[in-house]
C-alpha cells in the first residue's frame, strides 16, 4: 500500500508510524516530488522524526512509512535535525569510504557499503526554503544512503551478488524467527 499526502492528517493522528521492510512495493519505487509544503508535510516529518528516534536510527525517507515521496529526515546525533525535500546531489568528492551501515527497513542486517566521503546537496526545507549544506563523515554516508530509498535503492542492492543474496537470506531467517515468535 502507497499512501499519499492527502491521507496524512488521518494517519497521522499516530505520531508513530509504521517502517515498512524488505520485501514492500514502496521501498523499490521511485519517489515522487513533493509539491505541497503544507501542514500535513510538518506533520509527516515530526512523525518521522519521533519514528525514527523510537526505532534508534540515524535516517529515515518517507519511502520507509509508506510514502512515495521525494523526502528524508536525518538526525546524526549531533544536535541538528535535517529534513531533505526533493534534494539533489550536486558535487561528490572522488575519495571515497567504506563503513559498515544498516537500515531499518531491513533490521538485523549490516554490510560494508563503499561511498563517497563527501557530498554537495541542495534541497528545500519543510517551509519549501532551498538550502544547500556540504557533508561528510557520517552525515554524507546518511544522505547517500536515504538518497538511494527516494529512487528505489537499497543499501544491499550496492553489495555484489553473494553479499547481497546472504544479507536476504539473514533478513528471511530473522523475520520467520520473529512471525513464529508472534
Ligand atoms: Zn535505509
Amino acid at each position: 500500500m502507497t499512501l499519499t499526502l492527502a491521507a496524512v492528517p488521518r494517519y497521522y493522528e499516530r505520531t508513530m508510524l509504521d517502517i515498512y521492510t524488505l520485501g514492500e512495493e514502496v521501498l523499490t519505487e521511485k519517489a515522487k516530488p513533493v509539491k505541497t509544503f503544507d501542514s500535513a508535510l510538518a506533520l509527516l516529518v515530526d512523525a518521522m522524526f519521533e519514528t525514527m528516534a523510537e526505532a534508534d536510527g540515524v535516517g529515515l525517507a518517507a519511502p520507509q512509512v509508506g510514502v512515495s515521496e521525494r523526502l528524508f529526515v536525518i538526525d546524526v546525533r549531533d544536535g541538528k535535525r535535517w529534513v531533505f525535500i526533493n534534494p539533489e546531489i550536486i558535487a561528490t568528492s572522488e575519495e571515497c569510504v567504506t563503513a559498515e551501515e544498516g537500515c531499518l527497513s531491513i533490521p538485523g542486517v549490516f554490510s560494508e557499503v563503499t561511498r563517497a566521503a563527501r557530498v554537495t546537496v541542495q534541497a528545500l526545507n519543510v517551509k519549501g526554503r532551498p538550502f544547500t549544506v556540504e557533508a561528510e563523515g557520517l552525515f554524507a554516508r546518511a544522505i547517500q544512503h536515504e538518497l538511494d530509498h527516494l529512487n528505489g535503492v537499497l543499501f544491499i542492492d550496492r553489495l555484489d551478488k553473494d553479499e547481497h543474496d546472504r544479507a536476504v537470506q539473514a533478513f528471511n531467517r530473522r523475520n520467520r524467527k520473529r512471525r513464529t515468535r508472534a
